[in-house]
């Protein structure tokens, strides 16, 4: 089975497109769980944050900018917005493709659920 993700970067699957650059690319989430819900995934398949190696630091950092860039256009800042990495069946991770979720545009309860 392919990755999804990967098929999105592809463009072989049509995605809501919000900011890319070299190293990743954001789009909206299909399923929002908040007024804005676009997720941050880098162009270099890796399946989940327990896969990462030193050699992605530098990867991840852009990733993480990426996700600031992104709060930052969606005038997300102001108001403040959460980041979230889903690793693993226990935490819900669904699509096996590391990817930040940017969530934003609401009061957000804390601790998750
Ligand atoms: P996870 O549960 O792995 O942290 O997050 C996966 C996210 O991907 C979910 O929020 C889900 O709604 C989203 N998603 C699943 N399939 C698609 C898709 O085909 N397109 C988009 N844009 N989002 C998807
Ligand atoms: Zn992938």
């Amino acid at each position: 089975m392919g990755c999804l993700f990967c098929s999105v970067l592809e463009k072989k699957i049509p995605a809501d497109v919000v900011y890319e650059d070299e190293h990743a690319v954001a789009f909206r989430d299909i399923r929002p769980v908040a007024p804005t819900h676009v997720l941050v995934v880098p162009r270099k398949h890796i399946a989940a944050i327990h896969d990462l190696t030193e050699a992605d630091a530098p990867l991840m950092g852009r990733v993480m900018l990426a996700a600031r860039t992104v709060a930052h256009k969606e005038g997300l800042e102001p108001t403040g917005y959460r980041l979230v990495i889903n690793d693993g069946d226990a935490a819900g991770q669904t699509v096996h493709h590391i990817h930040v979720h940017i969530l934003g545009g609401r009061n957000l309860t804390w601790p998750p659920g």
